[in-house]
């Protein structure tokens, strides 16, 4: 049975567009719990991710650069509340939801690995014969089965609607039974409008901020940075608004002030371009949103603003992502998980109790990724040197 709508539910829900995800069509939650008067239900899955170890952890890990290189970097968690902030103010001014936006944004990349994407990839080849490893997935296992904080469940039993948001390419492991109703509830249906905007969000986030990473890291060089198209635009539009003082600026406050304009430009532009979409389409409600197709569906910035956001992604391919010291960083994170991944996967019994527990119902494999998935940066570093007889 569903929980009852709220008289605070119910006052949001007026105030959101026809299209909007609204409290009424939340789907309750797996695990049946009664309202609560003071917070709306998106607002409650918010908090709980937010309470979360795997939240907290991501304070210790990062995409690009490994934690322990330097602390002035974006982590996840950092790089998370960035999603959070820019999915609010793309959601508020367009009058979507933006308490079930900020929850699909911070809980976006709570299932990734130790080392950023090479972590990944060598875990997933680690588990190729047990179902693989993919982030997306972890993060729907963890807020389903992981997280453990209630006597009642396990997980922590989010809304229905929640799930099916972060549920981002309708894939699901194979022995996460309970989150099988969600995936049939998905399939075949495109996403809230709220969760492709987070979507989008965390890639204008990472584009742009990995360019101000990459600058004070010395790994980018500002001169070839400022010979791109879209940063030579950028200053120009700069110098005619500040004169001198952005010419005399020192480079490192220039980089700041040119991101921070041309992430700017980038959400404005997205903002605008739904509103048209939307209207052109003739959207009027959340089952209109849902059964609009991959090429129409109405979350995208300009045809220009793309061909911009292409020459970034390009430069950013070529410069910092093949950088030789970023390149050693993933080789020496992929070292560190196949390791773990060798140590554990032959004694489980090295690892915490409530862990190898699990190995009997979801197999030995499947508990050891868990374990080395759930680790930051620097415990999978020192854990694999002190198993190695060098820590
Ligand atoms: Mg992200």
């Amino acid at each position: 049975m569903l929980p009852s709508i709220t008289e605070l539910e119910r006052k949001e829900d007026a105030l959101l567009a026809p299209y909007a995800v609204k409290h009424s069509l939340s789907g309750g939650r797996i695990f049946p719990e009664s309202s609560q008067e003071q917070r709306t239900c998106y607002q409650r899955d918010r908090d709980r991710i937010i309470h979360s170890k795997a939240f907290r952890r991501l304070g210790y890990k990062t995409q690009v650069f490994v934690n322990s290189e330097g602390d002035m970097f974006r982590t996840r968690l950092t790089h998370s509340m960035e999603v959070a902030q820019l999915s609010r103010s793309v959601t508020g001014y367009l009058d979507l939801n933006s308490d079930y936006a900020e929850a699909l944004a911070l809980a976006h990349d709570m299932g990734h690995s130790p080392f950023g994407h090479a972590g990944q990839e060598a875990l997933n080849t680690l588990m190729k014969d047990y179902g693989g490893f993919e982030h997306n997935c972890q993060t729907l296992r963890i807020v389903s089965t992981l997280e453990s904080r209630y006597l009642e469940w396990n997980g922590l039993n989010l809304t229905r609607l929640t799930l099916i948001g972060m549920l981002k390419h309708a894939r699901i492991y194979e022995g996460d039974v309970q989150l099988r109703e969600i995936l049939e509830q998905r399939k075949g249906k495109s996403q809230p409008l709220e969760a492709a905007i987070v979507d989008t969000c965390d890639r204008l986030a990472y584009l742009h901020h990995d360019f101000e990473d990459g600058l004070d890291s010395g790994f980018l060089e500002p001169s070839e940075v400022l010979a791109l198209p879209p940063f030579d635009l950028a200053r120009i539009a700069l110098e005619k608004q500040h004169g001198q003082s952005f010419t005399d600026a020192r480079f490192a406050l220039k980089a700041r002030i040119l991101v921070r304009f041309l992430l700017n430009d980038c959400i404005t532009d997205l903002i605008a371009t739904i509103k048209k979409n939307i209207a052109t389409l003739k959207v009027e409600t959340m089952s209109d949103v849902l059964s609009l197709s991959h090429e129409t569906y109405p979350v995208a910035n300009s045809p220009a603003m793309k061909e911009r956001l292409a020459i970034m992604q390009k430069f950013l391919h070529a410069k910092l992502y093949r950088h030789p010291n970023v390149l050693r960083m993933s080789r020496r994170g992929e070292r560190i998980i196949e390791n773990l991944f060798s140590e554990y996967n032959s004694r489980p019994d090295m690892m915490p109790e409530h862990y190898l527990t699990r190995t009997q119902i979801d197999g030995t494999a499947r508990v050891v990724s868990d374990y080395i998935s759930g680790m930051t940066d620097r415990f999978a570093e020192k854990d694999s040197a002190y198993l190695s007889g060098i820590g």
